[in-house]
């Protein structure tokens, strides 16, 4: 064995010596620099393949080497943005790829560089002319890089009976942008993943098209950008930045409820970029007709792509969601603790996170195997905070809330009038009055215009017969008990 690792270490050093060799012969006659951008090249190639990540691919494809002096790799970078991302990431891992290239140690300093002398960034989109709006005669400045969250790929999302239509959609609008399912409208309750889909959908568009303009947004962050442009004069700047993406991900949009101004901006982008067939995704926390003060020609837009709702996971799926977690973590979980978590934690995802997050960093601390006791001692408070419709609301906060997620007035829920939306909501206000407070049917009743106990007894049952089997009551009730819970 000694005699076969001197062999290989002699043919080792023969090849570097050759290589090194090569080197001076190649410096002699190229241009400087000519090395280092040759080494960096073969350090980015050899990263790539073994970092499988699509955000590190997207960005370290817009780096561009510029200098190597004094053991210092100078790399320039789009903007701020991408210097602050890739250097807390990755600039150890970058330069120790490209000190192995070069056979001496470096480190490696991100330089934002100045938009003129980008020019590997993507070419410059022209504006048609049937959008004299947005034409303008200066070039289009390269869009901010969406900040999109490490993590949130198709790669690592749990695709259940709950969300398999949304995730099927997501995956739709990466391979045909702009064409059948525009926009696409994802709702669903909070922590179940719509963040998530819309984030994968930007990562993975950037992964198969760099050359893609992606913005990526809230809708509370869109208002405050259009404002900020509103007063720093710089409104045409902003519009023809909005408008010139290719694929506009609005997160949380009913956050632009109630803003006049910011929803008619809202209104004329989404109709610049669906004439142009740009593709646009949206995401709320209820369907459209669910979100107070919207514009109804707003509204009609959002309903008028595809709706894709990720409804709330059953305990199998989420017992599934929480293994897969467990196992990328590689975490071994024992499956009784798997189920009994499951079977605790109804509300969201994120909760089932974080129970996971506690529950490994309690096995780390106590050495101790993961069991169901343990699991019980610790994650008591979320069990609590994953039961919210149990804790006690007043009739008269159901009662609002209902007035407020089906838009009509406290005089018509408890009047007489039987059109079908007012009769729906009456009857879902009185099943959540009887199941989230201690009331008797009878008064019920009285906080509804003095019915009698068994008009509230026959609604009851009419919306229990239906709860698990219609997703629009299931979002209804889920978001009145939080507009009730003040929440
Ligand atoms: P939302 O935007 O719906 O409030 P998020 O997308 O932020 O929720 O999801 C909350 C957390 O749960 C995130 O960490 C996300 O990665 C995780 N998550 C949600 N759904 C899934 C899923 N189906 N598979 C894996 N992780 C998920
Ligand atoms: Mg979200």
């Amino acid at each position: 064995m000694p005699a076969v690792a001197a062999r290989l270490d002699c043919l080792f050093v023969l090849r570097m010596s050759m290589e090194r060799l090569e080197e001076q012969l190649t410096l002699v006659e190229e241009p400087p620099g000519a090395t280092f951008r040759r080494a960096f090249d073969a350090a980015i190639r050899q990263l790539v393949t073994h970092v499988n990540r699509p955000m590190f691919q997207v960005f370290v494809s817009k780096v561009k080497p510029l200098e190597c002096a004094n053991n210092v790799a100078t790399l320039g970078v789009r903007n701020e943005l991408d210097r602050s991302w890739l250097s807390s990431r990755y600039g150890r891992m970058i330069g120790n790829a490209i000190a192995t290239q070069l056979g001496h140690p470096v480190t490696v300093e991100f330089v934002p560089l100045p938009p003129e002398t980008d020019d590997h960034l993507p070419p410059e989109m022209t504006l048609s002319d049937s959008e004299p709006q947005t034409r303008m005669s200066k070039p289009l400045a390269p869009l901010p890089l969406p900040h999109f969250m490490p993590g949130l790929t198709f790669d690592t999302f749990v695709v259940t009976p709950s969300n398999r239509h949304a995730e099927a959609s997501a995956q739709a609008v990466v391979t045909g942008p702009g064409t059948r399912f525009n926009p696409l409208f994802i709702f669903g309750g909070v922590g179940l993943g719509k963040t998530h889909l819309l984030h994968a959908i930007g990562v993975e568009t950037l992964q198969r098209r760099p050359d893609t303009r992606v913005a990526c947004m809230t809708g509370e962050a869109f208002a405050d950008q259009y404002i900020t442009a509103l007063r720093g004069g710089c409104i045409d700047e902003f519009r023809r930045m909005q408008r010139s993406v290719d694929l506009w991900l609005i997160d949380d949009i009913q956050f632009i409820a109630g803003k006049e101004r910011t929803q008619e901006e809202f209104f004329h982008t989404f109709n610049a970029l669906y004439q142009t067939g740009k593709q646009m995704v949206l995401v709320s926390d209820k369907p459209p007709k669910g979100i107070c003060d919207i514009q109804e020609r707003l509204r009609s837009r959002f309903e008028h792509g595809m709706m894709a709702e990720i409804q709330y996971p059953k305990a199998d799926e989420r017992a599934a969601i929480l293994l897969d977690k467990a196992k990328a973590e590689r975490f071994d979980l024992p499956m009784d603790v798997v189920h009994f978590i499951a079977d605790k934690i109804q509300s969201s995802i994120r909760t089932l996170e974080g129970a996971l997050t506690r529950l490994i960093s309690q096995v780390s601390l106590t050495a101790e195997p993961p069991s169901i006791a343990m699991a019980s001692a610790i994650l008591g408070g979320f069990f609590i905070d994953s039961q919210p419709q149990r804790q006690a609301v007043s009739v008269d906060a159901i009662q609002k809330a209902c007035c407020k997620y089906y838009r009509i007035e406290l005089d018509e829920l408890v009047g007489t009038r039987r059109t079908s939306s007012v009769a729906e909501a009456r009857k879902v206000a009185m099943y959540l009055a009887r199941e989230n407070t201690p009331l008797a049917w009878k008064a019920i009743g009285r906080h509804f215009g003095g019915r009698d106990h068994s008009t509230v007894l026959h609604a009851h049952r009419s919306v229990a017969q239906s709860v698990g089997q219609s997703s629009e009551l299931d979002n209804a009730l889920r978001e009145v008990m939080r507009l009730a819970n003040g929440r």
